[in-house]
This record gives structure tokens, sequence and C-alpha cells, in this order.
């Protein structure tokens, strides 16, 4: 069992005593991972304290309206002489290896997560599976401080919360996580208006995208298992990208009676990115691990190079292993 309040006390104190800190979340980030860098950011500012805000990879476009999204340095590098490092979002090391010297040297290395995955690297760190997502610890972690919210910070959170829970599809939604977002819909924040931005802004030729990726659909295990592909010939014909799929899973995942969804898609490696979905007690973090991957029991993903039938039929393997 974690103890909450020393956790909290001391990464408090470590706040408190901090001059310069550096905030990072993983490779290829998600709504959780720039928001939770956002929220830290803008607490650390009005504790008017000296920091910077780093990410290995752009924002998503989705993810542009943020307060504060501007000020994000992308880069892979970070300074030889850290004080305070805040690393958010990031069950596992590997997920940010190009930063591991920097995170070494660092004198204070604060790791702040809900992958169950995590190992709890770091001087001082808060894991909480059962947490929906960062954004959630962080809401907790402000309160307990009493620092002070604002509607920008309550607008990261909440953007971590609605899409770390699937858009409160899946089972991290909890009565916690809905009492949090309740008192940040305090803050004025418009629900509506989030998810329209963050869901509601594919483009036609996502739309092209995704017919070919439908085009793909088979299903297996008495239709309880659905996977479709999308590779690197597609987004050339349809001039879209790796990142414009991030949302596709979730058409598949309306499929009645499914267990698992799959998402196979390709990266410019040639290697296939293999999300998963589900809908089920099956737990594919579980699965995505024995690929060298991570997750949540809900949603995971793993990388699994070669071509797509042998991807497909590895991962299919692997989950009819835990389906029987
Ligand atoms: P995605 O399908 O890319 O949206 O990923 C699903 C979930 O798995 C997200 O919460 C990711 O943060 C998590 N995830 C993906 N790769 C890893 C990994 N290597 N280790 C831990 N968690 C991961
Ligand atoms: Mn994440
Ligand atoms: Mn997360």
């Amino acid at each position: 069992m974690i103890n909450r309040t020393e956790k909290f006390l001391k990464i408090g104190n470590a706040i408190k005593d901090g001059t310069d800190f550096i905030i990072l979340a993983h490779t290829n980030p998600d709504g959780d991972a720039v928001a939770s860098v956002l929220a830290m950011g803008l607490i650390l500012h009005q504790l008017d304290k000296k920091f910077t805000m780093v990410l290995p990879d752009p924002v998503p476009r989705e993810y542009l309206f943020l307060p504060g999204v501007s000020d994000i340095e992308i880069t892979r590098e970070l300074p030889e002489n850290i004080e305070t490092l805040i690393i958010l979002d990031c069950g596992d090391v590997k997920r940010i290896k190009f930063f591991s010297d920097a995170i070494e040297k660092a004198k204070t290395v604060i790791n702040i997560d809900h992958h169950y995955s995590n190992n709890g690297y770091g001087d001082l760190s808060f894991i909480d599976q059962e947490s929906s997502s960062v954004t959630e610890i962080l809401f907790e972690l402000f309160e307990y401080h009493n620092y002070p919210l604002t509607r920008e910070i309550a607008i990261c959170l909440y953007t971590g919360i609605l899409t770390d829970t699937g858009s409160f599809k899946q089972e991290n939604s909890t009565a916690k996580c809905h009492f949090i977002v309740s008192k940040l819909l305090k803050f004025q924040i418009k629900p509506n208006e989030i998810y329209s931005i963050v869901y509601e802004q594919f483009t036609f030729n996502q739309f092209k995208l995704l017919e070919l990726g439908l085009s793909t659909l088979e299903m297996f295990e008495d239709n309880s298992i659905a996977v479709i592909h999308f590779d690197n010939e597609m987004f050339l014909k349809t001039e879209t990208q790796y990142t414009d799929v991030s949302e596709f899973i979730n058409f598949i995942r309306l499929i009645k009676d499914l267990k698992v969804a799959v998402i196979c898609k390709q990266m410019k490696s040639g290697d296939f990115r293999v999300s998963m979905r589900s809908k089920s007690k099956i737990d594919v973090s579980k699965i995505a691990f024995s690929f060298g991957g991570g997750g949540h029991p809900q949603a995971a993903a793993c990388t699994i190079p070669g071509k797509i039938d042998e991807v497909k039929q590895k991962i299919l393997l692997k989950i009819k292993e835990f389906i029987n």
C-alpha cells in the first residue's frame, strides 16, 4: 500500500525547496502526458518557481489548444546539471531512454505515474495504478498542498482525465475520478468544447485513411477480436501520417460483444506499433508487456517488427492465450 500522505508531503517539500525544475513526460505524448506537464508547469509558475517544460516529441494537433502549450520545448536533449527533474506519466524509463544520462545526473528526480509497471525509479516517486491518469494524481497533490488552482490548470487536468479514460468509457473512470471532475467543472470549463476540440477535428484525408484502414478489418475467435492496420502506403496515398490514426481504435471498439480491439500502425522505421483496447476482463497490458511494451489493463501498446501478416499472427497468438 502506498502511503499517500507521506509521499505527497515529500514531493511537496521537494517542490518547496527546489528552485529550478525540468518537467517532462513520455515519448509520443498523449493527452495525459501533455496536460500533466502543463498543469505542473502552471502550478510552478503560480509558486514563482523557475521551470522548463520538455517533451521528446511534438504535441499532437488536438492538444495544441491547451494553455501554455507553446512554452513546451520539444527536444531530446536535457541540460547537464539539473536540480529537480519531474517525470510524469512515464511507466518505463525506456520510453525516455535518450534522457537517461540527464536523469542519472539530476540532483532530485520526482516520478509521478499511474502505470502499474512503474518500478518507482527516481528519488521520490508516487505511483498509483488506481488513478485514471497522472492529471488525476496531480489534482490530489495540488489540493493536498492548497496550491492555487486556476481555470487554465483545471482545463489541463480535465483534458488529461478525459483522454486517459477514453472519454470516460474505460473502467478507470471511477467514482473518485468523476468526483475530481466535478470539482474541476467549478472552474467554468466547458466539457462539450474540450470534447469537440480533442475528438471532433478529423480532416477529410483522415476519413479517407480510416476508409482504407477499415477495409482491412478482420474478426477472430467468434468475432471477439477485431484487427485493422495502417501502413506507410496508406499514409502516402491519403497525405496523412502516423499520428492521424491515434483515435481510430475507438471505431472498432464499437463492435458488439468485442473483447479486444487491435490496431497496427506502421511507423517510419517500418515496424508496427500495436495498440490494444479491452472491452472485457482481458488485461491487454500483459499482452503488450510480453512484447516489451506496456500500459493499463484496458489500454496498452507495444512495438512489433516485421511484415504486417507476421505482426498480426504474433499478436493474435498471444491474445488467444489470454482469451482461452
Ligand atoms: P496507445 O495505444 O499508444 O494509446 O497506448 C495505450 C496505453 O499504453 C497508454 O496509456 C500508454 O501510455 C501506454 N503505453 C504504451 N506503451 C507503453 C510502454 N512501453 N510502457 C508503459 N505503458 C505504455
Ligand atoms: Mn500517457
Ligand atoms: Mn497516463
